[in-house]
């Protein structure tokens, strides 16, 4: 992939495995894996003109609002010499909007557009079997990744809890905003041609097979 630079928009819900494969993918390519969430923390820490904007809004337990994530993610396309890998912007159609616009004014192509899919039943099945070490905080998966005794750190043997989060109520709550906000930027990809989809059932090692095809074709 010479000449323009690219984009690879990566799309699907919470916990369909959007960072672990996409990360892989970037560095096996060489490409920049860009996670708009990482971003958004790091200008917060390094307390750049955004995240002190932005630290403003989380503190205060709001959103950040989607034209601060719009700089965020313009900073990216002004200073990377890589083809980039987005993960977690456009969560909106507003969002997408500006990113072709971005793209457009700096040069940028938007090759594809991949939707990791999973079903909401089975993304609570996953993310509710998450626990956490409330002492030294280790994360464990009770289905892929379990303590050796019943729900007991292996590190510290405090009784594990699991977070609020992590509650299949609350990921039905979320699984609910992501499909309202993402269906019209899923849609507004497919009509322009350019959206594949990545079935994400099974072994990380089997998705990763299927998202190096979409990609290469
Ligand atoms: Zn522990």
């Amino acid at each position: 992939m010479s000449g323009q630079r690219g984009i690879i928009v990566l799309l699907g819900p919470p916990g369909v495995g959007k960072g672990t494969q996409g990360q892989r993918w970037a560095e096996e390519n060489e490409w920049l894996y860009a996670a708009t969430g990482d971003l958004l923390r790091e200008a917060v820490q390094k307390q750049t003109p955004i995240g002190i904007q932005a630290k403003a809004y989380m503190e205060k337990g709001l959103l950040v609002p989607d034209e601060l994530m719009d700089k965020i993610v313009e900073e990216v396309l002004l200073n990377s010499k890589q083809s980039i890998l987005l993960d977690g912007y456009p969560r909106t159609l507003a969002q997408a909007q500006v990113l072709d616009e971005m793209a457009q004014r700096l040069g940028w192509k938007i090759q594809i557009a991949v939707l990791m899919t999973l079903s909401d039943d089975e993304i609570v099945d996953r993310l509710s079997a998450r626990r956490i070490c409330p002492n030294c905080k280790a994360i464990y998966n009770l289905k892929s990744k379990p303590p050796r005794n019943d729900e007991i750190c292996d590190e510290c043997s405090a009784k594990l809890i699991q977070r609020d989060d992590d509650r299949p109520e609350v990921i039905r709550k979320r699984l609910a905003v992501y499909h309202e906000q993402t269906a019209p930027v899923v849609n507004y990809y497919r009509s322009k041609g350019i959206l594949t989809e990545v079935c994400s059932l099974g072994t990380p090692e089997e998705v990763y097979e299927r998202l190096k095809k979409v990609t290469l074709a």
